[in-house]
């Protein structure tokens, strides 16, 4: 064991401020990497101030932080895919039993006993797992992904969430040319999301409550640019999408878009608000609409996506921000104002 710097919040109503962890010394499989930079994810947001509690409590204290992008410093005897000095990536899981039906089928984020990369029961430890708002992170390497040397790391480390999570579900939807997709919120999901269908080929229509982030939309990517509150706006486009993914993080009428999906459309929700949302039935009878959700990606689809990014020299727009600022990023989050992921230069942690 050896201690580790971190970011911790002690309670639901406490800023998040220094504090020293413990880490495990790498194992024969594990790889030892010094964080470099790490996204901040709304889910981040949501743990912090437990707004998840019916399906999963926060323990504190808590070290969010599932968006790591950083260099190897140590492997284990047993490790093949890493040296040190290579560049890697951790995303939201850490661990999984890799013997079960779906970690044989690369979806180890639909393992039954998945550790995620934060506030999931530590196996070696005990405790919780922390996450990357820290210096340092041990991991078995098959959780550590390879990062394409062209990309700016800033701009990665959203990748291992932010990225996974909106191109998962356009792959699985055909998402591609000859399509209308809608994404919905632009935010660090969302603004991934417009440049993963640009990059597919489809035709892509953004819908934000944000009016002057129009230009931002349309220069990631979209073809178009509904302001979500206007319904004139709205009405143009009823019956018409293929694929909508829903990326918003607080309560809102997924109705007013199930009702722009074309036959046998499908929205897909990725963003998590906290309360229940209300759909109405005639939205999805009418034209056989289908209404899913989609949980971030397997291992293999991880890697799949670095590998596109790095391909089609995708990365976020990132606002670097020094970790000592995460709580006022996380006040703007709340106020949509981020443009369109904070990533924590994690030297700022170093030197504090
Ligand atoms: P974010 O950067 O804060 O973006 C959320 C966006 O939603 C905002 O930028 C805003 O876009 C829109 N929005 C916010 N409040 C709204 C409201 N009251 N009504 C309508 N639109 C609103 O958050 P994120 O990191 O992208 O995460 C989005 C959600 O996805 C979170 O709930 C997060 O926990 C969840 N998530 C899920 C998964 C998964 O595997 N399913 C993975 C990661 C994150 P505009 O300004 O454009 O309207
Ligand atoms: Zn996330």
């Amino acid at each position: 064991m050896y201690n580790a710097r971190a970011y911790s919040a002690a309670g639901a109503a406490s800023p998040l401020a220094r504090t020293t962890i413990a880490r495990r010394d790498p194992m024969d499989h594990d790889v030892q990497i010094e964080i470099l930079f790490c996204g901040i994810c709304h889910s981040d947001l949501h743990s912090v101030r437990n707004e998840w509690s019916e399906f999963m409590g926060t323990v504190y204290p808590i070290v969010p932080g599932h968006e790591i992008v950083g260099r190897v410093t140590n492997t284990g005897k047993a490790v093949t895919k890493f040296k040190t000095g290579d560049l890697a990536g951790v995303g939201c899981l850490v661990d999984s039993d890799r013997t079960c039906p779906r970690c044989k089928a690369g979806l180890e984020n639909f393992c039954p006993n998945l550790t995620l990369t934060f506030n999931s029961p530590d196996k070696y430890l005990g405790g919780v797992t922390y996450g990357g708002y820290s210096d340092s992170i041990v991991v078995d390497e098959r959780f550590a992904l390879r990062v394409p040397a062209n990309l700016g790391l800033a701009g990665t480390a959203p990748l291992l969430c932010a990225g996974i999570t909106t191109y998962s579900p356009m792959r699985r939807q055909g998402v591609g040319q000859g399509k209308k997709v809608g994404v919905v919120g632009l935010g660090g999901l969302g603004h991934m999301g417009v440049k993963f269908a640009h990059a597919m080929g489809a035709h892509v229509v953004v819908f934000t409550t944000t009016p002057n982030k129009k230009e931002d939309a349309l220069r990631v990517g979209a073809d178009e640019v509904v302001v979500s509150r206007n319904a004139d706006e709205m009405k143009k486009h009823t019956n018409s999408f293929d694929f909508i993914l829903d990326c918003v993080s607080a309560d809102h009428d997924v109705n007013a878009y199930l009702n722009l999906l074309g036959m046998n459309g499908n929205l897909t929700i990725v963003g998590a608000p906290a309360k229940p949302l209300g759909v109405h039935a005639f939205a999805l009878i009418f034209g056989n609409r289908s209404f899913s959700g989609s949980n971030i990606g397997g291992l293999p689809e991880t890697q799949e996506m670095l590998d596109f990014c790095g391909a089609h020299n995708i990365t976020a727009d990132v606002e670097v921000i020094p970790i000592q600022k995460a709580n006022e990023a996380y006040e703007r989050l709340l106020r949509s104002d981020v443009k369109y992921r904070f990533s924590i230069d994690m030297a700022s942690l170093k030197s504090e």
